[in-house]
């Protein structure tokens, strides 16, 4: 039996004011150099909902990093449609922040910590007394405050992803998007961070979009997980993470619904890597997770 207090934690994930939607449809790029074409993307269609938590995973070179770039307005799409908040994309959108792998290139040297959080404020004309409250709010939220006039070289990896993520979030952004944003840091500092991001997300409500290759942060973050096919790259599954909104490193990963899913996303990544592009074509060794056989 569901009691309210069984479902109260998800009241905090409905009610999201901060968020917007992004759609996706019929997304191909091909990239035109001076070789070969390469067509990093076949046909990419998917929404997220405001306010919704979607990881992104799929083999390495299926396309996320140029998915990522498309929806961020950084690189046009050959063809297709992309929107935030029902406007079409067609370069970086106002409300959109964007979190990458490489924190040492992402901040200036010659900066504090402060001011590099302040920076994109004053790009996007915010008054001084409230740049000074939103970087102090943000250094707070991401456990900095002690560090605001220090260098990002003075700091460790850790701290100096959390810097980026201070920044991206102080913009109050109704998207962000994270590429591979802790695959440069120690086991232990990318727990922390995992939870730093879902605990930001609640508070914000905003709409996260996170790209990573590690199946496991993908099921531990998302509420949803889009798996996609190698190259040219379509949604290979939309799948539902039902775990809940309060998750904790321990607990959560040993769940019996967390390995389920595991498995259920691994097996869909090695079809991947194996060039299956259909759901229909794949061959999982778990018959629950299949999908119904044709005219079921
Ligand atoms: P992922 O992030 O999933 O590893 P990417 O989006 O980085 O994949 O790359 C998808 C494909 O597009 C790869 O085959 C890659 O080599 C190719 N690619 C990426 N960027 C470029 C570029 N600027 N020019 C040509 N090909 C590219």
């Amino acid at each position: 039996m569901t009691s309210p207090a069984d479902v109260a934690p998800d009241h905090d994930v409905v009610d999201h004011p901060g968020g917007a939607s992004l759609e996706v449809r019929h997304l191909r790029k091909v990239y035109a150099g001076r070789g070969e074409p390469v067509e990093a993307v076949a046909d990419l269609t998917f929404e997220v909902r405001p306010g919704e938590l979607v990881c992104v995973v799929g083999p390495s070179g299926a396309g996320k990093t140029t998915l990522l770039r498309c929806l961020a307005g950084l690189l046009p799409a050959t063809s297709g449609e992309l929107a935030l908040g029902g406007s079409p994309i067609t370069g970086p959108p106002p409300g959109m922040a964007v979190v990458l792998q490489e924190y040492g290139r992402s901040l200036f040297p010659w900066m504090s910590v402060a001011q590099n959080v302040e920076l994109p404020l004053k790009e996007k004309g915010v008054a001084k007394a409230r740049r000074a409250e939103l970087v102090a709010e943000t250094l707070a939220a991401v456990g900095l405050a002690d560090v605001a006039r220090s260098y990002p070289w003075q700091l460790s990896g850790g701290m100096q992803q959390r810097v980026a993520i201070a920044r991206a979030v102080a913009y109050e952004p109704q998207v962000l998007l994270m590429d591979e944003p802790f695959a440069a840091v120690d086991a232990q500092t990318r727990f922390e961070l995992e939870d730093l991001v879902r605990t930001l997300w609640k508070r914000l409500g905003i709409t996260v979009v996170f790209v990573t290759h590690d199946i496991d942060e993908a099921i531990y973050l998302g509420e949803r997980v889009l798996v996609l096919s190698a190259r040219p790259t379509v949604v290979l599954e939309d799948v539902e993470v039902g775990l809940g909104a309060d998750r904790d490193q321990l607990e959560t990963r040993g769940d019996a619904e967390f390995a389920r899913l595991r498995t259920h996303v691994y097996e869909l990544v090695q079809q991947a890597k194996q060039g299956v592009r259909s759901l229909a074509d794949a061959h999982l060794t778990h018959p629950a997770d299949a999908p119904p056989p044709p005219g079921a």
